[in-house]
């Protein structure tokens, strides 16, 4: 199955927004076993994502995906264009008319006569529901493709911009859809492992060598690195491919132990969340040099509430006196980023919010800041509970948001591993 994504935006090229679809799209696409051949990026002008398309359906490909320019506004072109190039008709679809209506109408809005344009449909397309926003996609049958030399036959799928109406639509219409049009010759199954505490090198090195066997019956093994993680990735193609991952799986898994914390899309926040909703527990936070991101995490899981209790940033030596009830004595004697500090801080914050976990933060995210014997990047984490307090000494030496993130992902990964 050959694929193509054009990605349309001016902002995209300009800088302004990060062309996240690119991304998203195709390691969605991957995970199901489709292999993008060609990515394209143009501004939302005529004559580029004319040529992009004519240029992408030229190509023969199954199925080329559009991303963005479907809204109500004079840069928003794509539809339009699109039922130009193919020769079909715009047709107002009153069903998609009277959709739009109850989207503004749920939000107490009367719909702009704009937005009549988003319910213009190019002849014989198919109506993708917008769930999150007005303009919904669009799924064109191209039987055959007129700008196939070789006559195929293709699909042109026509998605909106904004990321969360992209996501969904794409996860509940697109991906059925290819299922049923362009099927996979061969199984698929494809697994994620996602692990923290360890370099991608120092992962690689604990599961190659034992893999090795399993790579050699089709198993293929992928290793993303992001801040503070990395992502094992078990794929396979045909019969056996259940098999082989499972296998692949259960032997990462033994090799890897606790440091793996989620399968597939499970953040490190929402594994924590699930873990204290289950045990019936709460946390409380006292963040100095983290600023608050670890609350942040915690609060963008939903169902935190039931958990969470609090977030202190407690930035100054007085905030960390004055609320948490750290000793004066403890801020002269060993400073602020000490693990007596560190220990101060949990205590304070679980003995005030009377939470049975509290998580503390504190270090140097520096450029200045730093010493001989606590260099910048020097972090101390506690955690405090009814059974004691357990104080982590970390060396976290990156700029100042990896460092924020790194920093909170070693507090939350503390507190989930005492929580196994
Ligand atoms: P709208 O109805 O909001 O105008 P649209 O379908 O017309 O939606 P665009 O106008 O092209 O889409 O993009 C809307 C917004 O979506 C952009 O300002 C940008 O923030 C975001 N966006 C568009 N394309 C991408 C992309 N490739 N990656 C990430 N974000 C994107
Ligand atoms: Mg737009």
């Amino acid at each position: 199955v050959n694929i193509e994504i054009i990605n349309t935006g001016s902002e995209l090229l300009l800088g302004r927004v990060l062309n996240t679809h690119q991304q998203w799209l195709c390691r969605r696409l991957a995970d199901l076993g489709y292999r993008v051949n060609r990515q394209t990026c143009v501004a939302d002008n005529g004559p580029s994502i004319e040529t992009a398309v004519r240029e992408s359906l030229g190509r023969s490909p199954d199925l080329v995906i559009t991303t963005g320019g479907l809204g109500p506004t004079s840069d928003d072109i794509t539809r339009e264009l699109i039922a130009r190039i193919l020769g079909r008709k715009l047709i107002l679809d009153q069903r998609v008319k009277s959709q739009i209506d109850s989207y503004f109408l749920a939000r107490q809005r009367v719909a702009p006569p704009k937005s009549e344009v988003q319910a213009m449909v190019p002849e014989g397309a198919l109506v993708l529901p917008n769930a999150n926003g007005t303009a919904p996609g669009l799924a064109i049958e191209l039987n055959p493709n007129p700008f196939s030399p070789e006559q195929k036959n293709a699909c042109l799928v026509l998605l909106p911009g904004p990321p969360r109406e992209l996501h969904p639509m794409f996860l509940d219409t697109v991906v059925p859809l290819l299922r049923r049009q362009l099927p996979l010759q061969q199984a698929f199954v494809c697994r994620t492992l996602r692990t923290t505490g360890l370099g991608e090198s120092l992962v690689e090195n604990k599961i190659a060598a034992p893999l090795d066997s399993l790579v050699k019956a089709g198993l293929e093994i992928g290793y993303c690195a992001r801040i503070g993680e990395v992502d094992v990735r078990l794929a396979a193609r045909g019969a056996n491919a259940a098999e082989i991952v499972k296998q692949g799986e259960d032997l990462v898994a033994a090799l890897l132990g606790e440091i793996i914390y989620g399968r597939e899309d499970e953040t490190l926040e929402a594994v924590l969340v699930r873990q204290l909703t289950e045990q019936g527990k709460t946390v409380a936070l006292a963040e100095s040099c983290t600023g608050g991101i670890t609350a942040n995490r915690l609060t963008a899981v939903p169902g935190a509430s039931a958990v969470f209790a609090a977030g202190l940033v407690t930035y100054s030596n007085e905030a960390k006196k004055s609320i948490l009830g750290v000793k004066q004595k403890t801020l002269t004697a060993k400073g602020a980023v000490s693990e007596e500090t560190a220990r101060e801080m949990a205590e304070g914050a679980r003995k005030t919010l009377e939470t049975d976990y509290a998580l503390s933060i504190t270090g140097i995210a520096g450029p200045s800041g730093g010493s001989a014997a606590k260099p910048v990047g020097t972090v101390f984490i506690g955690l405090a509970s009814k059974e004691g307090t357990t104080v982590q000494r970390q060396f976290n030496n990156f700029d100042r948001e990896t460092f924020k993130y790194v920093t909170s992902q070693q507090a939350l990964n503390l507190l989930r591993l005492a929580l196994v």
